[in-house]
């Protein structure tokens, strides 16, 4: 990278860090960056300044949100009994374009991972304990993804969850083995949700 000059590789460098982008595609945009006009590179400055400083977790699902809490948690048409568990915001987002589900959501931030280190105290499991115990959730639909974390996910909530009156459902129907939900198309997720069973 010695060829460029400071500000410049330090952009590549920032690219470079994203997933996904190589060396020589972290050099593409930056140039791009550099030579785009119309105000390009303040407003893409603006937009990276603004996403830390301005998106939040929403207090009810943990979502992430412009406010305390977010817009479907807001939505007085949302079914507030059925709350389904995604571990993470992809997958919201993923469900949210099948269009066919309409109850809430609890975004777990994870997945449990015992081999790599993530228990139950780093992902969101405590907030959706408070949830259920703070009343009004009657279905829990599990959507965590169908391979071994997932699973893992999966098993654990319905251990804690055990014994509560809270019924226990898991997406089924189409999603295959190692599925993951983010990359599942919508009449498949839609299936899915329908085909739900009991946990
Ligand atoms: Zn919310």
């Amino acid at each position: 990278m010695q060829q460029y000059t400071e500000p410049i590789s330090r952009l590549i460098k920032a690219f470079a860090g994203l997933p996904g982008i190589g060396e020589k595609t972290a050099s593409r945009l930056a140039l791009y960056v550099l030579n785009a006009k119309g105000g390009y590179a303040d407003e893409l400055s603006a937009a990276i300044g603004d996403l830390k400083e301005k998106v939040m977790l929403c207090r009810e699902c943990i979502s992430f949100a412009d406010g305390e809490t977010c817009g479907i948690c807001n939505d007085p048409a949302r079914d507030a009994s059925m709350v389904c568990v995604v571990s993470d915001y992809k997958d919201l987002i993923a469900l949210e374009a099948a269009g066919s589900y309409r109850g809430r959501y609890h975004v777990l931030h994870g997945q449990l991972a015992p081999l790599k280190g993530v228990g139950p105290d780093e992902i969101k499991v405590v907030e959706l304990v408070e949830r259920v115990r703070a009343g009004g959730i009657e279905e829990i639909v599990i959507a965590t993804a169908f391979d071994a974390d997932g699973e893992t996910t999966a098993l654990y909530l319905k251990k804690v969850f055990a014994g509560s009156d809270v019924r226990l459902t898991r997406i089924a129907a189409g999603i295959p083995m190692g599925g993951h939900i983010e990359f599942m198309d919508g009449s498949t997720l839609g299936r899915a949700l329908q085909g739900r069973q009991e946990a």
